[in-house]
């Protein structure tokens, strides 16, 4: 095992900011960006005179809480209406370095324009993150992280060549025989990826008898889609490539890589000198009391070219503002996040998220790592009329009864549940999609 010794902080001075302290620098910070907003973006004008609010009015955080939020929906009608990027890009044209379009899973992709200083300000926090999660200078860093369009891809290239790391840029096109040759050969340390992809090399080395001690990747940070904190999907990561397993998040639209686990495995730790952090309550949009589930709502404090003004995520997360064992201040999501707007299932009365699904499934041994939850809508609402839960399971293998206890012990509710032989769901190099309509 190679010596990983030095100091604990990216930034020390920033990370381990007071909570007052960087109150002050977040209101400033909001300030400015409504300002700017204000004068440049039709979007976010709009959005202001329609609750009567000018940059100027702004004393408290707690007046900021009245400012309507912006929805993806809204990004994508507004980027239709004035192609192509819309009426909510305030910097002058002539410091735009990058364009990212998001994945485009829920509809048509929304475009985010990096500055010359966004790319600047994204490659210093994302160096961050990746120290918080434990990457060093000395390290090798596989990052199969899709590069091209997908945002994290670059920032993190961007962000490990920063750190003074050396950057193994496979992304998402190489097979994974290459993949795993080069975790083998080029003796990588740390492998970035989705957990969907960690779970695919893990079964490709257990297949071909590799043993994942033979390896010396030490550590892995994994992010695009939540399972790095879900406990039986970090269990399996960690034994199948004899690493340890941290979370990773970002969005497109916000900065793709501005969360990250420590090494006290105590949630995401934001980057909140860049971005402010909300937790609101999904139907009446007020503040939830720290520590309760709410949808994640973004604010780009920094951000230039696309800001985003109180970006309804969809994603539902517990903060907790409480200092971290490893002593950083910024905000935590406990548990990473804890599932999707999008993805929530009512069935029979009870409301769950795949994850539920997932951390039952990958508890089991008999089974493989993939599973996929079918389900038939009812309407355009996260109600269903039917659910199959489908896995993979060896021939005779006597799981099917245990297997519908537990997930009824999870969910409140029992689905029907289909064996499947090894093999036959899909596996991904990016981001795995469990919930599918029939
Ligand atoms: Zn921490």
């Amino acid at each position: 095992m190679k010596p990983v010794v030095d100091r604990p902080y990216w930034d020390e001075r920033v990370e381990t900011l007071g909570r007052d302290e960087l109150l002050n620098v977040q209101t400033e910070r909001v300030r400015w960006q409504l300002e700017r907003c204000y004068v440049s973006s039709a979007l976010y004008r709009f959005k202001l005179e329609s609750v009567g609010a000018e940059p100027g009015d702004l004393a408290s955080m707690r007046d900021f809480t009245g400012i309507p939020v912006v929805t993806k929906e809204e990004l994508r009608a507004d980027q239709e209406a004035n192609p192509p990027f819309g009426s909510f890009a305030v910097a002058e044209r002539p410091t735009w370095r990058e364009v990212h379009p998001s994945s485009g899973t829920t509809g048509n992709a929304v475009n985010t324009i990096w500055s010359e200083h966004d790319v600047e300000a994204i490659t210093d926090f994302t160096a961050r993150t990746l120290w918080q999660l434990g990457v060093r200078p000395a390290d090798v860093v596989q990052n199969a992280f899709a590069y091209g369009l997908w945002v994290a891809g670059m920032s993190v290239h961007y962000g490990a060549a920063r750190i003074g790391a050396l950057v193994l840029p496979i992304g998402t096109a190489a097979a994974t025989e290459r993949q795993v040759d080069y975790l083998r050969h080029a003796k990588s340390t740390v492998l970035v990826a989705t957990p969907s992809y960690a779970l695919h090399i893990a079964e490709y080395l257990q297949e071909r008898e590799i043993d994942p001690a033979a390896l010396v990747v030490r550590l892995g940070c994994f992010g695009g889609e939540p399972g790095a904190e879900n406990p039986s999907t970090r269990t399996k990561i960690e034994v199948g490539l004899g690493l340890e397993a941290r979370d990773y998040y970002g969005l497109a639209e916000i900065g793709p890589t501005f969360a990250s686990e420590c090494v006290a495995k105590a949630g995401l730790h934001f980057a909140e000198d860049h971005v402010l952090v909300e937790c609101l309550d999904d139907q009446t949009r007020d503040p939830v009391p720290e520590g309760e589930l709410g949808v994640l709502v973004f604010t780009h404090l920094t951000r230039e070219a696309t800001p985003m003004l109180r970006y309804w995520s969809n994603d539902y997360a517990r903060l907790t503002r409480d200092t971290c064992t490893c002593g950083r201040t910024h905000v935590r999501a406990v548990g990473g996040i804890l599932g999707r707007g999008d993805d929530l299932v009512i069935f029979r009365g009870a409301k769950f998220y795949p994850g539920q699904v997932e951390k039952v499934v990958r508890a089991f041994p008999e089974l493989s790592n993939e599973f996929l939850i079918k389900v038939r809508r009812e309407g355009g609402g996260a109600l269903v009329g039917s659910c199959v839960v489908v896995v993979e399971a060896p021939p005779a293998a006597g799981v099917e009864e245990r297997l519908r206890r537990a997930l009824r012990d999870e969910l409140g509710v029992t689905p029907d549940i289909r064996l499947e032989p090894h093999g036959t769901l899909e596996r991904t190099a990016f981001k795995a999609k469990r919930l599918v309509e029939v």
